[in-house]
């Protein structure tokens, strides 16, 4: 048990993560059997979502001082948000002009997948989503968007009440001290949780439907890898001017868990407490950009939704105009911005991007038996994508401890 605990968390999650994936190999379907730890793991984490967002940031909106400060956070976040939404679905797109991942698929080799239901939802349905009608509703439905709203809401007041409302800020200071407690606590399931997860992966992968779309899944892969590798590190680099490997280091966590559980949802507490613990991020501008984020800072989705366009339209012969392309770049966005963070969201999102341009939506069933595995890598980069924003809005506000991030040794 001593020794156990000695060993720093990041390490054990790592070796669990290994560990899975060789298990799940030789156990085969028969794995599925402890996916049930995973899910209690993750049924965990979710748990801690709506406390830990509302207390956090109301407690960080009212401790942030003043409102100018605020909106210089929010500026700088939509902004990081959007170019690099921007950068992300135009290397979905080059990626599949080059490599044409669509020609020459052995389409019998594919269990075609179920077509999950289209969302319905419009624009103006979204818009009026993010409106807390019923704060309570939202807290049980964990509705993050309007519930960011709402807490943001409550902290203006709490500001604007001044020295009235300092009784009701010691309450949320202090239960957001409390929620990190419980949040170390059931963190400390997370080998166990990403261990069965990822044998489960492992063991029931349909091979012979990755090797026919072993071109579509390796440029999933590749391209995440560049966003992550190359656009984060350089944000890191010369925006936050800081060293790439601490950053990196400090979210190896989020890194695990959001790859096991193909959930930027699930893994917000996580990605909070890195951020917070690790990366040394103030709580106002952690909580606000990443809970933020992981609603609508999705780069590994927005490339992917590139991507998978035109590998639909290489597979049905499909041309594409640079209107098109532009249509594309502009809905695979939106598309990252309206995906939840819920596992196979943006498999949901391609109906949007495909219906505009004339792709037929049989290729989502192509993909859907391997989205699982694209997914994870797609939701590790945009989890990895909202700690990069935190970082580098946190850094140009001053709003980090330097030394408390370059000294994270037991991460
Ligand atoms: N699962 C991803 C996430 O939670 C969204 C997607 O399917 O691309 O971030």
């Amino acid at each position: 048990m001593k020794t156990w605990f000695a060993i720093p968390l990041w390490q054990r999650v790592v070796a669990a993560l290994i560990l899975g994936i060789v298990v799940g190999y030789f156990w085969g379907p028969e794995a599925e059997s402890i996916k049930i730890i995973g899910d209690i793991f993750v049924a965990f984490i979710k748990m801690l979502v709506v406390p830990l967002i509302f207390f956090s940031l109301v407690s960080g909106v009212a401790s942030i001082g003043d409102l100018r400060k605020l909106g210089s956070v929010g500026w700088r976040a939509l902004l990081l948000f959007v170019v690099t939404g921007q950068i992300a679905v135009w290397l979905g797109l080059l990626l599949g002009a080059l490599v044409q991942p669509g020609i020459g698929v052995d389409t019998s080799m594919i269990d075609m997948g179920a077509v999950p239901e289209p969302n319905p939802t419009t624009w103006r349905e979204m818009l009026l989503g993010m409106v807390p009608q019923s704060p309570v509703q939202v807290m049980a439905d964990v509705n993050v968007l309007p519930l960011i709203v709402f807490s943001l809401l409550l902290g203006i007041g709490i500001l604007m009440a001044a020295e009235d409302g300092q009784p009701v800020l010691k309450i949320f200071d202090s239960g957001s001290v409390v929620m990190q407690k419980v949040t170390m606590v059931v963190m400390e399931l997370t080998p166990f949780g990403v261990f069965a997860l990822m044998a489960w992966v492992a063991g029931s992968l349909g091979i012979p439907a990755l090797i026919a779309l072993s071109k579509l899944v390796f440029l999933n892969y590749l391209g995440c890898l560049l966003i992550i590798g190359v656009m984060y590190s350089a944000m890191i680099k010369f925006i936050a001017r800081l060293p790439v490997i601490d950053f990196f280091r400090g979210i190896v966590d989020a890194i695990a868990v959001s790859y096991s559980t193909a959930s930027s949802n699930a893994t917000l507490p996580v990605t909070l407490r890195c951020a917070q613990r690790n990366l040394g991020i103030s709580n106002s501008v952690s909580s606000f950009v990443i809970s933020l984020g992981a609603t609508v800072n999705m780069n590994g989705t927005a490339m992917y939704l590139g991507l998978a366009t035109l590998f639909g339209a290489q597979i049905f012969g499909v041309d594409l105009s640079w209107g098109d392309y532009f249509m594309i770049a502009l809905l695979g966005t939106l598309g990252a911005v309206g995906a939840a963070g819920i596992p196979g969201a943006g498999l949901i999102m391609m109906a949007l991007v495909f219906g505009a341009v004339g792709v037929p939506l049989e290729t989502i069933a192509f993909v859907a038996g391997v989205d699982r595995i694209m997914d994870m890598m797609r939701t590790t980069t945009n989890v990895s994508g909202d700690a990069a924003v935190a970082t580098c809005v946190a850094a140009t506000t001053g709003e980090i401890d330097r030394a408390e991030m370059i000294s994270a040794d037991d991460v």
